[in-house]
């Protein structure tokens, strides 16, 4: 039975943009394409408020984790870990021999600009990582304030942040909040099939990867940026998810930006009070999730089950992650959903538990 996803990606995906992709394929050094590219690259810059360029590879998110690493550190980067996503980002700086720090919370926490500030005294460092949103906790970090904080007083520190399962579905003044990259993957809050990621990226950043010789070759900007000032990539770009890419941009422009945002508010907002009342959150007050709640299973109710359950009326949560399996699941109410679809999974799930 098709099942309307509720999991924080991939995301439900709506017939019209399934059916984008379908277009007939084309040559990708055509003037076909250039003008495919050319059509979807200012919508991408309105999204994020930026004048800069916005990249798309054919990659999932990660790869940008390990792209804008390698091209970022001179020096040492900060990492800040708030869950298994952030936690990546230290993985990756490791495995690519990158002198690190990292700055840890308990899980369900996020970080103030006061706590960074303090870390980021404390070494000479040139990259901090932020995670705008960790999936695995629900937890959305104030990456407007933090980004003064760093402009203010640490200019030569670049700001890397994973936006994976923020960006289009919650606000990013990349221009405005002084910010150096920022990616996502399509099958987030974009509402897309996986394949696609999408990363602005600052002056400062195409500065400090002229700087660094070894900066790697797919997620090269340098590159990059040749190509796309001809509507282009170096290499074969996702044709068919671009394609899909163009349909749901227009759409969310047809929605409004900010009807968009306050959207995934309104269904943050339903989700987090049916949370309060029958279970408790998982996050920190502070740093509630507009894309994502993790509730805690205080009723210790099988997960696994209730899933089966929602399963057979066609809809499926996502459990919690890694440690934190059946000790509580998550509800995404991101990308496409609507503030009826969350009515009525949450109707589901008080039928299926009697609550
Ligand atoms: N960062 C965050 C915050 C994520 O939620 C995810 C995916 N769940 C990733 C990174 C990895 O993204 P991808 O699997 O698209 O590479």
């Amino acid at each position: 039975m098709y099942k309307k996803l509720f999991i924080p990606g991939p995301t439900h995906v709506r017939e019209e943009i399934l059916g984008a992709q379908t277009a007939p394929m084309i040559g990708h050094r055509s003037k076909d394409y250039s003008a495919l590219q050319a059509a979807v690259s200012p919508k991408l810059k309105q999204l994020l408020y930026t004048e800069q360029p916005v990249f798309m590879y054919a990659s999932s998110g990660t790869g940008l984790m390990e792209g804008s690493l390698r091209q970022g550190v001179q020096k040492r980067a900060l990492v800040t870990v708030c869950g298994a996503f952030s936690e990546r980002w230290y993985e990756i700086a490791v495995a690519n021999g990158v002198p690190t720090d990292r700055l840890d919370v308990d899980l369900g926490k996020g970080f103030t600009p006061e706590m960074v500030d303090e870390a980021l005294s404390k070494a000479d460092y040139d990259v901090l990582t932020l995670t705008f949103n960790e999936t695995a906790t629900g937890v959305m970090n104030p990456v407007k304030e933090i980004a003064a904080l760093v402009r203010q007083k640490y200019p030569d520190v670049l700001i890397l942040v994973d936006a994976v399962s923020a960006m289009a579905g919650a606000k990013i003044e990349f221009d405005a909040w002084g910010i150096d990259v920022a990616f996502a993957s399509s099958q987030k809050c974009f509402a897309l099939p996986p394949g696609l990621a999408i990363a602005a990226v600052s002056e400062r950043a195409f500065k400090r990867a002229e700087q660094i010789p070894n900066r790697g070759y797919y997620f090269d900007y340098l590159t990059m940026l040749k190509s796309y000032k001809k509507d282009q990539t170096p290499a074969t770009p996702a044709i068919s998810l671009i394609y899909a890419l163009n349909r749901q941009l227009d759409d969310i422009l047809a929605e409004g930006l900010e009807n968009r945002w306050a959207r995934h508010i309104e269904m943050a907002n339903l989700v987090r009070e049916w949370g309060r009342k029958h279970w408790a959150l998982f996050a920190d007050e502070r740093f509630l999730s507009n894309t994502v709640t993790t509730v805690t299973n205080t009723r210790e109710v099988s997960i696994a089950d209730l899933n089966a359950e929602l399963g057979k009326r066609g809809a499926q949560i996502s459990n919690g992650y890694g440690t934190l399996k059946e000790k509580t699941f998550r509800i995404a109410h991101m990308g496409d959903l609507t503030v009826a679809d969350i009515k009525w999974l949450l109707g589901e799930i008080d039928d299926i538990l009697g609550l």
